[in-house]
């Protein structure tokens, strides 16, 4: 899949490896200020837009100076990847993790002990066995729904169609707080179509929040990556989820991270 991303300046075999403090702390200043600039085009504060780090792949040594640089929350695609890095980081203070990929029944148990956030939820199933390990915890969980904008087959998430009825299946899960929806947008260099996965997006959100009773807490849009976070910005990203942008550009082709077309 990596090879149907644009070539130029969004490529991500582009991006230099961080390495220093000072590599993060200028690759963070440089996200932020296109944070900033997107927010600017449209009118929009840019306090109004959460940047989530994605720490994938990321050895826990460079993790370390990415926080010291400022990163106080951690996104993972992997439950295992995440779980031994927050043990292995359980020294630093106020970090907060989020599994920004696709779940396994038999692993919700792990998730419920040390995530803050589940980016990707997409059964009725997985709400379930979440809540059930969370209640027996006493702990809550922030979640998104992961809906299937591009509708290509190969990704995960609910088609935009069935997102409706989903929200109003969630009250009965009480320890998952809603706080929106995520998605993946097409991998393609034509980015009128990358936009229109954020702009559906955005328009299911508002439709939700406007018909479904249960869908009070959709307020959230987790869209944009490293290569598309300033269009997603444009069109009403809360949450925008940056890898490479930050770390610099991993080895793994990203077909090991969600099925590739
Ligand atoms: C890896 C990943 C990202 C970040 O992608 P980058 O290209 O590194 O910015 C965002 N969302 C999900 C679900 C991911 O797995």
């Amino acid at each position: 899949m990596s090879d149907s991303f644009p070539l130029g300046d969004d490529d991500p075999s582009s991006y230099p490896q961080a390495s220093t403090l000072e590599d993060f702390t200028r690759n963070l200043t440089s996200v932020r200020e296109r944070i900033a600039g997107a927010c600017r085009r449209v009118g929009r504060d840019p306090a109004e837009v959460r940047l989530l780090p994605i720490s994938k792949t990321v050895n826990e040594a460079r993790i370390r100076l990415s926080v010291e640089a400022g990163c106080r929350e951690l996104g993972e695609n992997k439950v295992q990847e995440a779980h031994r890095k927050w043990q292995g980081l359980s020294d630093l203070q106020d970090l907060r993790w989020s599994l920004v990929g696709h779940l396994q029944t038999n692993k919700a148990k792990q998730v419920a002990c040390f995530a803050s956030e589940f980016q990707a939820l997409d059964s009725l199933r997985v709400a379930e066995v979440l809540d059930r390990r969370l209640q027996a915890l006493g702990r809550g969980l922030d979640v998104f729904i992961q809906v299937n904008t591009s509708e290509e087959s190969s990704k995960y998430g609910l088609p935009p169609d069935a997102v409706e009825a989903f929200v109003r299946r969630l009250p009965a899960y009480s320890a998952l707080r809603v706080r929106g929806l995520m998605t993946l947008a097409l991998f393609s260099p034509d980015t009128s179509r990358v936009r229109q996965c954020f702009v559906r997006l955005r328009e299911l959100r508002d439709r939700i929040r406007q018909e479904v009773p249960e869908g009070d807490g959709v307020t959230e849009l987790s869209m944009g990556m490293s290569g598309d976070f300033e269009a997603a910005i444009e069109e009403g990203a809360t949450v925008v989820r940056v890898g490479q942008a930050i770390y610099g550009a991993r080895r793994l082709p990203d077909s090991h991270f969600w099925p590739s077309t």
